[in-house]
């Protein structure tokens, strides 16, 4: 199981008072994302570290930017691709998502490409077209390679309190790993007290956690039922 904390654009928790929170955690595997500026700090604390974001060339005119040799250069492990924030306030397409996919896995950092429908698409029962095209477009460009998590965010779900229930989370995994076969996070809400029953279906196979993960106790919580769920 894996467990990701993605601090978007805020201060997270120290990192050395969580890696020591953390450190004995059995069965789980917990990744920070913290903002570009706390990714040192992350890394020196021995936290398994993933930007919030990648770009696909390895240098250039790219203002705002970070390219793969530039997190590996920090020791940086990975990082996040496709977050709905991005698509949805950036303008980033699928392409885009899959080319910084792409390019962070050729570089050797690992990639959970995020993916998930908004909530008019399931309305207009499209969720399943949604999802077919934007991991075949990462299938396409990445394949199963065993650096790659993809992570199921609904995005009526981020940040609003709402959350999946076990088996839409279920139908929503076991899906898209028809299409890659590939370890499948949830994302949307998640919390201490909902992180258990999400995490017991077969295909969920961690938490992607954004606002649970800037507190230590909702966040290592949230591990500790990821190992409980295989255990
Ligand atoms: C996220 O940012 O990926 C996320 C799932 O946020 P939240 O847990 O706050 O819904």
């Amino acid at each position: 199981m894996i467990v990701a904390g993605n601090w978007k654009m805020f201060t997270g928790p120290d990192p050395r008072a969580l890696a020591d929170r953390i450190a004995g955690l059995q069965g789980v595997e917990a990744i920070i994302c913290p903002p570009y500026t706390e990714l040192r700090a992350c890394v020196d604390a021995g936290l398994t570290t993933f930007a919030q974001n990648v770009h696909w060339e390895p240098e250039g005119p790219y203002t705002g930017e970070i390219s793969p040799p530039m997190l590996l250069g920090l020791g940086v492990h990975g990082s996040l691709v496709g977050h709905s924030e991005r698509r949805q306030y950036f303008g980033e397409t699928d392409i885009d998502v899959a080319r910084r996919a792409e390019a962070a896995l050729d570089a050797g950092l690992r990639v959970i490409a995020c993916v998930g429908e908004t909530q008019e698409e399931r309305d207009s029962g499209d969720t399943e077209m949604v999802l077919r095209v934007q991991v075949g477009v990462i299938d396409d460009e990445c394949g199963e390679d065993d650096r790659l998590v993809l992570a199921y965010e609904p995005v009526w779900a981020i940040g609003t309190g709402r959350t999946a229930t076990p088996e839409m989370a279920q139908e929503a995994h076991s899906f898209i790993k028809s299409i890659l076969d590939r370890p499948v996070l949830y994302g949307g809400s998640v919390k201490p007290e909902n992180a258990a029953e999400l995490m017991a279906q077969p295909d969920v196979d961690g938490a992607l956690v954004g606002g649970a993960s800037l507190d230590i106790e909702s966040f290592v919580e949230i591990c500790e039922a990821a190992a409980r769920s295989r255990s």
